[in-house]
């Protein structure tokens, strides 16, 4: 038997929610309850000197105003750290970790420059650094490919060793990287299909290579494209996007439908959860645009 559809939606609270932000919370939503799933909220509060004093609250209220009703409880990372601990030492235990203490300069001075940034040349791989030195934790990587097919991006792949290298699971400031948390949980939260924005489809294979590893399965992946500013930079609290304007409920949902290529709900539909309720009937996955960014407005 199929596992019911379970989706997610996992904003990182360094700031209010804004449009950006709003296209993945919609598109993931829309999508779960079409398939009759569920869907989860997870806060992805893993980098404390990136976050900002109240946002996660301020999101929780946004979504709630939004009429984006969530599943269960909100997963909180920060609390979940044991999950990441285990799985760290499992993947340490089967010998797929080292630890590294090169410096940011150091990397982009011997780095081959991947697109991605620079490729780690493996020189802790070969004499790592000794027991006592802060070091970082690096993953190793192997020189095959990982492919998959993205629901509206279509077959996407990547030679891990050629085009990221060995990569961080675990920084030396000892938080733990955004690639292992988020595989341990959307495993531990049985999610079926992961939804967000074109920004992480590139850290996809990354998150592929360890499921692998830690022996879970690899869900679904569906990346929508991100909105951008005339500039080409993707919409974010850092190049101060507007916080969604959450008095205004129906209007806000309304051009996430749009940005996403759903039909447009007839003007009568003014109550947030009657609009969703709508459009929910309607999604059309085929009609997201198949490109990874969409100037806005
Ligand atoms: N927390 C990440 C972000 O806000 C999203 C993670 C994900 O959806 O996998 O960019």
């Amino acid at each position: 038997m199929r596992a019911p559809y379970r989706g997610r939606f996992a904003p990182s609270p360094t700031g209010p929610l804004h449009f950006g932000s709003l296209v993945a919370a919609v598109g993931s939503f829309l999508r779960a309850r079409h398939c009759g799933g569920d869907w989860l909220v997870r806060m992805e509060d893993l980098d404390p000197p990136r976050e900002v004093p109240g946002a996660a609250e301020e999101i929780l209220r946004a979504l709630a105003a939004l009429g984006l009703d969530w599943d269960g409880e909100v997963a909180v990372q920060s609390r979940r750290t044991a999950r990441y601990e285990r799985a760290l030492e499992r993947l340490a235990a089967g010998g797929w970790t080292y630890r590294c203490n090169c410096s940011r300069a150091e990397l982009r001075r011997k780095g081959r420059g991947g697109a991605l940034g620079p490729i780690y040349p493996g020189t802790c791989r070969r004499s790592p650094p000794a027991a006592t030195t802060a070091a970082a934790v690096r993953v190793k990587t192997g020189d095959d490919v990982i492919a998959f097919h993205d629901q509206i991006q279509g077959p996407y792949a990547q030679n891990l060793a050629r085009e990221v290298g060995d990569f961080v699971v675990h920084r030396a400031d000892s938080l733990f990287a955004y690639q292992l948390a988020v595989v341990v949980d959307d495993a531990a939260q049985g999610v079926t299909e992961v939804v967000r924005g074109t920004d992480l489809l590139d850290s996809t294979p990354r998150q592929v290579h360890l499921q692998r590893l830690l022996d879970l399965p690899t869900p679904g992946y569906c990346h929508l494209p991100i909105a951008v500013d005339a500039a080409g930079a993707k919409l974010s609290k850092q190049t101060g996007a507007a916080p969604v304007d959450t008095e205004r409920p129906a209007r806000a949902l309304r051009a996430a439908l749009a940005f996403l290529g759903q039909p447009s709900p007839p003007p009568r539909l003014s109550e947030p959860r009657a609009l969703l309720r709508w459009a929910v009937g309607r999604w059309q996955p085929g009609s997201v645009p198949r490109r990874l960014t969409i100037t806005f407005p």
